[in-house]
Parts: structure tokens; sequence; C-alpha cells
């Protein structure tokens, strides 16, 4: 793909820019359609990413080009408005610093070094090029500039590109449904989702099939993935919940050694001590590991990375009250004794850990798992979109998908409470719109 400038004089063509992507698959620069924009979208997840733009001017005076550009609307981000990790830098105005433009092959570029706005490379064979890399936050436009200028410095054409717009983009590998789970392919498509994201000048590219995962990986429970279990390929909660006589020791902050997480006699009929606080907490924490090693191996097994996936259910002690097994209880009669996950208080082998089932999940790696109990239309939509959302800053071959501060805490929005990320309350059945602070934090703006 590549965007070109023609300039018509007196009806034949005598100069003309033309703006390539430095990828090869060439797909970092779209058209404005995308987003009913004029001109083209340029693609910036990558901050470091350039643009080739090249230069033919046949006027045979023309010995040497001043590139410059424009922000139409003088509303690019300031560098100090913008993400900016010390290292990683997305807003460039008024940075006084910022480079823009890079050589190109043996174009060899010239820089006044108090001014990084502009740069100067010479004609050869009717022709110039030079490498430009815009900031990376998403709105920011710019329109370059081309000055041909004669061997006196004598500025004799001007050549514009059209409107470059900087977006980024979200796009998934694959969309896999588990097998008797149903397929997300009309729910996960851009005639769905793109809408969400419009205003945040993010473009997502919809996957256009559903892989149906193997038996082995459609458990019902993904969090209770078994890796060894050929049968059912999955743990049973009156299996994994059963306490154990000596499963590991902790060691208390006063120096004991407390065996768990089984209650003696003694513990049983003083449900309210230490050691039954402690082997409640123990217990807890084994099956958050637990939990935390099945995903990860059911991950690892399906080989998911950068994909949105259909799921049965993320785990029995979240949300999913119609399974009989959930009612085993393994710390009879010490039911009582309060435990604390992810920092909401429940109590130990008692009921489920969420009353809400978990609405979808974002696992890292750009994956977001959605469970079957989310039925409704707009509400699947937006669980979708929310976890997308999430997946915004999850790192994919070593690189974050984007660059973006969080949303709020625990990437969601409790300070806020309105938006996608943290709606409250929740408005079932109803399409959620990203908050305005919602879509600064995804075009790379701070808070
Ligand atoms: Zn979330």
């Amino acid at each position: 793909m590549f965007a070109r400038m023609e300039d018509e004089e007196e009806g034949e063509m005598k100069s003309k820019m033309i703006i390539k992507s430095d990828d090869p698959i060439g797909q970092d620069i779209l058209s404005g359609n995308l987003l009913n924009l004029e001109g083209s979208l340029i693609v910036m997840n990558n901050p470091e990413n350039k643009f080739i733009i090249e230069v033919y001017c046949d006027k045979a005076n023309a010995v040497e080009i001043e590139w410059t550009f424009t922000d139409p609307n003088n509303d690019n981000a300031l560098m100090t408005a913008a993400y900016n990790s010390g290292t990683i830098k997305l807003g460039k105005k008024d940075d006084a610093l910022a480079e823009y433009w890079y050589q190109h092959q043996t174009y060899v570029i010239t820089k006044d070094e108090s001014n990084t706005l502009k740069a100067t490379t010479k004609i050869n064979n009717y022709m110039s090029a030079i490498q430009f890399n815009p900031s990376g936050v998403g709105g920011d436009d710019f329109i370059i500039e081309a000055n041909v200028k004669d061997s006196e410095g004598k500025i004799i054409k001007i050549v514009k590109s059209q409107l470059l717009t900087v977006v980024r983009k979200m796009q998934f590998d694959d969309l896999y449904n588990m097998r008797g789970v149903r397929s997300l392919l009309q729910y996960a498509s851009s005639a769905n989702i793109q809408k969400y994201f419009n205003e945040a000048f993010i473009i997502y590219e919809a996957p256009s099939t559903s892989i149906e995962l193997e038996d082995r990986f459609s458990i019902k429970y993904l969090a209770q993935y078994d890796r060894n279990n050929t049968l059912t390929h999955e743990y049973r909660w009156t299996e994994i919940a059963a306490p154990v006589d000596y499963n590991p020791p902790i060691r208390k902050s006063n120096g004991n050694i407390v065996a768990t997480e089984k209650l003696t006699e003694e513990e049983k009929a003083n449900c309210n001590s230490q050691s039954v606080k402690d082997k409640a907490d123990s217990w807890k924490n084994r099956m958050l590991r637990l939990i935390k090693e099945c995903q990860e191996n059911w991950i690892n097994d399906v080989k998911l990375e950068n994909s949105i996936v259909s799921i049965d259910s993320y785990h029995i002690m979240y949300g999913n009250d119609d399974d009989p097994d959930m009612d085993y209880n393994p710390f009879l009669p010490c039911t009582g004794v309060p435990i604390t996950i992810g920092g909401f208080t429940t109590y130990v082998g008692f009921g489920l850990w969420y009353i809400e089932p978990v609405g979808g999940m974002n696992m890292g790696n750009g994956i977001a798992a959605i469970p079957a109990w989310v039925e409704d239309d707009a509400d699947l939509s937006n669980v979708i979109a929310h976890e997308l959302a999430h997946t915004t800053n999850d790192v994919v071959n070593g690189r974050p998908i984007m660059y973006r501060y969080d949303f709020g805490p625990g990437d969601h929005s409790q300070t806020v409470r309105e938006g996608l990320m943290e709606p409250m309350p929740y408005k079932h059945s109803d399409i959620i719109k990203l908050s305005d602070i919602e879509i600064k934090i995804l075009k790379g703006y701070k808070k």
C-alpha cells in the first residue's frame, strides 16, 4: 500500500510524492475511509515506525528538497501531554529533541541542529527521498511538504502530501471457539466492534474465520485444565479443593512453621483460631496457584497468542452457580473463615468467590476469552470490546500491542465509574461507550 499525491500542471504530471510503508507487507498505510477521514491512516503501534517519502520532480534546475510538515488545526499532542515511559514518548509536539527525519538509502540528509522539524536532501536523477517518523498518538495528523529548491536556494516547487492521520491497529491472529460453544465470528466482526474504537483512532481488524478447538482443549472450566488427564482433560473441583495433610508447610512471621491445610479435631472446635485462618489462607493460595498454572498450561498447549477465544466457563468458583460440584465444601465445619481474593472478601470453602460470573478474561499475550453465559447481543459486544481494550497494552512478540497508560487501578476505571472499562451501574442490553478519559488513554494521552 502506498499513498500518492500527484501534481498535475498543464495537464501533464510534473512532480509527485509517494509515501510508502517501511514494512514489507505494507500494512502500515490504510485508507482514511476506514474512519471516514480524508487522506491516509498511518499505523503507529510501534512509535519507531518510519515512512519512506519519495518525491519525483522533473524540473531541470531542481537541486535539493527541504522537507517539513504542517499539523492541520494545530492540534497534535504535546510531548508533555502524552504517554512517556522515559524512553518511549508518543507525543512530539514542542519537544525540541524530537526527531522526525531519517536518512533513506543514499539520500544523505542535512539538518539545522536548532530545528528538528526540517531536513534537506539532494535531488539525484529527478528524485529524492527521506524517512519520516511521525508522533505516536492516535489522531495526530500531518501534511508533509517538499520544498524543491534550485542551486540558489530558491523554492521553485512545493509538493504536498495528502492528509496523514496517525492510528493504531488491533489485529488478532485467530478467533477460536471451544467445541460446543458458539463461535464469536459475528460478534467479533469489524461491523460490530469497530464503532467502539473509532474515536480512539484504533483500527480493529477482525479475524475472518473461527477455528474450533480440539476436544482436549474444549473443557467446561478453562482454569481447571488438566494436561495430564487424557480422559476428561479437566480437574474436578472436588478433587483439587480437598484439603491435604501437609501441603506445603508455611512459615509465619513469628517463625512458626504451620502444616496445611487439613483441619485437626482441635482446630475444628475453634474455627476462629489463627491456625485455621492460616490454613484457609494457604488453601486459597494453593487454589489460585493452580488456576494460574492451569490457565498457562492451556494457553501453552493450544499455542494461543493474540487471539479471541470463545470458552464455556472460566472457573467453577467464578460465578458458575449451576454446577453441583460447587457445593463441595472442603472446610467443614469452619466455613465462615474469611479469605481475601483480589481485594474481595469471601469465605473459605463456601459458595462462589465472585457473585457475578466473570464477564470476560484478558489472559495476557493479546488473548481475550469470552465465556458462554454472556448471551445478550449488546452485552456480548460490550464484553468483547472491553476485553479487546484490555489487550491493547498486552505484550506480543516482546512488544506492547500499543503503548498506553492503564485506564485506572487494575486497568479498569475505578476512579471514574463510567465508560466501558468499569461501568457503574452496569447497563444490561445496552451498548456502552468508552468514556472520554478511556478514549484519551487509548489514543496515547495521559489522563
Ligand atoms: Zn476488565
